[in-house]
């Protein structure tokens, strides 16, 4: 399924025709920096369908890290608008809020509940996992 979406101030705009391989809500400490505190909400998708259709992303990686994860945000306004990470080197990870349709988000897990915080909400039976699911 198609979806589009893009940043707050309207600078970087993208496009990921691929089928859907995954939804999620993350607790990791990392996310908590990006989100400002909460989990991250996120869609993994195929990186062959995703495109950036308007705009240039800013890219960020830790140099003191093995295996970082790549970071894509707006230069402008900051929005991050997903990443890329050396485990699923055929995805894309796109960060839920920056969908036009954010209706229709359904995790299916949430992972790293190892940083979850007291004021994280975690729907009723949905799937935990300490760290990444096996
Ligand atoms: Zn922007
Ligand atoms: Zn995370």
């Amino acid at each position: 399924m198609a979806v589009t979406g893009g940043c707050y101030c309207g600078a970087l705009r993208y496009e990921s025709t691929g089928e859907q391989q995954f939804a999620m809500q993350c607790h990791c400490r990392e996310c908590q920096y990006i989100t400002g505190g909460n989990p991250n909400v996120i869609i993994v998708v195929p990186a062959d369908g995703f495109r950036f259709t308007k705009g240039e992303p800013k890219e960020f990686a830790r140099s003191d890290l093995e295996k970082p994860v790549r970071r894509y945000f707006c230069a402008d306004c900051g929005t991050a608008i997903g990443s890329r990470t050396p485990s699923r080197p055929d995805s894309f990870v796109i960060k839920v809020g920056t969908l036009d349709d954010r209706s229709a988000f359904k995790p299916q897990a949430a992972i790293f509940t190892i940083d979850r915080q007291p004021y994280h909400h975690i729907p009723d039976g949905l799937p935990s996992f300490e760290r990444r699911p096996g």
